[in-house]
């Protein structure tokens, strides 16, 4: 989506080779306009898919799930954390590594929201090394319901978060797939197209 590959060149923040920072637009900030245009690309690349519910984890994906549900017109759910190893109950749990807090949080789904029927699309803002979206396929798992697929605003393929989802045949849709954060550039994958 070259939109969104240059408004990260113009106002993303390399922090180091593995952080970038894009809270002008999408995790701190939202422009809620362009926040409706993702979900617009995301919900179109995803169509006939026959998604029945859109998952995300608290609080930075919320924006880009909800616009993509509101394109497809299905509810949105995001994961809630806690403090791992606690159990809440009723709940489908998994435990993941947090890659911006450095420590396991685990993420819940009250069992009510997905079941056996649903056939469920995850969506987050970075696709980093994988951890919360193991932690979200797990509860799809849990719930017996279908994965569709994975639509991300910003995947950075160098750190293979997708590879292993990707070699079972799971679709992995990236908005801005970045190859490489080093020496404090953005460099992505085909460009900018
Ligand atoms: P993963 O579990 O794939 O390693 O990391 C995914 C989560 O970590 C995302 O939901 C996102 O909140 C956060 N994250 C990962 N990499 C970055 C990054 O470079 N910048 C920011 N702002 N958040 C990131």
């Amino acid at each position: 989506m070259r939109e969104l590959k240059e408004k990260i060149l113009k106002e993303g923040r390399v922090l180091s080779d593995t952080v970038l920072k894009v809270d002008s637009f999408l995790n701190h900030q939202v422009d809620p306009q362009f926040a409706l245009k993702m979900g617009k690309e995301l919900a179109g690349r995803f169509a006939g898919a026959g998604v029945t519910k859109v998952l995300t984890v608290e609080a930075s994906g919320i924006a880009v799930a909800l616009t993509t549900g509101l394109v497809l017109n299905v509810p949105v759910i995001f994961a809630k954390k806690k403090k791992a190893f606690t159990q809440e109950p009723g709940s489908y749990y998994s435990n993941i590594f947090s890659f911006t807090k450095r420590e396991m949080v685990g993420i819940y789904v009250n069992k009510k929201f997905i079941t056996r029927a649903d056939r469920v699309l995850i969506v987050d803002d970075f696709l980093a090394q994988g951890e919360a979206l193991r932690g979200m396929v797990g509860i799809i798992e849990q719930a017996g319901a279908t994965l569709v697929g994975v639509g991300v605003v910003i995947e950075k393929v160098f750190q293979g978060g997708g590879k292993a989802l990707r070699e079972k045949g799971v679709r992995i849709e990236a908005l801005a797939p970045v190859a490489s954060l080093a020496g404090g550039k953005v460099k992505f994958i085909n460009g900018l197209n």
